[in-house]
């Protein structure tokens, strides 16, 4: 059963009725009509203070949710069509692992560079893209 999660307000939904499967685009969301949801294999539940990075499958990022800008003080605009790696900042880097590999990188500590200069530590999600098209879900949240 495909769970999907809205990279903008975190809602999850489980596609129990069908209706994601019956489009040809990607669902929305129905909370906050966000036009794109992240497939996951698993269920997620991100921690209240989780920001959501969506990327292509080179790494860019396509769109920032709730929580990015209280993380690193950048806003959406700033992060589009960047390298997340410029911002998710590891060696090795679980961005680079994540898409090489397609492969799911749970619990990492990396270091996340703020628009003010800083480098705080936080753990991040990591969920490659389950379709054909590629792509990168980075769950960031402050480290505890
Ligand atoms: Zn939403």
């Amino acid at each position: 059963m495909p769970h999907y999660i809205c990279p903008k307000c975190k809602d999850r939904s489980v596609d129990l009725d069908g209706v994601e499967g019956f489009s040809t685009q990607a669902p929305a969301c129905r909370r906050c009509g966000f036009g794109f949801l992240f497939e996951l294999m698993d269920d997620y539940y991100p921690a209240p203070s989780t920001g959501f990075v969506v990327c292509d499958q080179e790494g860019r990022v396509l769109a920032t949710g709730k929580g990015v800008f209280e993380l690193s003080g950048y806003k959406e605009e700033d992060l589009i069509g960047r390298d997340v790696k410029e911002i998710v900042d590891a060696d090795p880097n679980p961005v680079s692992v994540a898409l090489e590999w397609g492969v799911r990188r749970l619990d990492q500590r990396v270091g996340l560079k703020t628009r003010a200069g800083l480098h705080k530590p936080v753990v991040a999600d990591l969920f490659p893209a389950l379709d054909d098209d590629g792509g990168l879900l980075v769950a960031l949240r402050p480290a505890s």
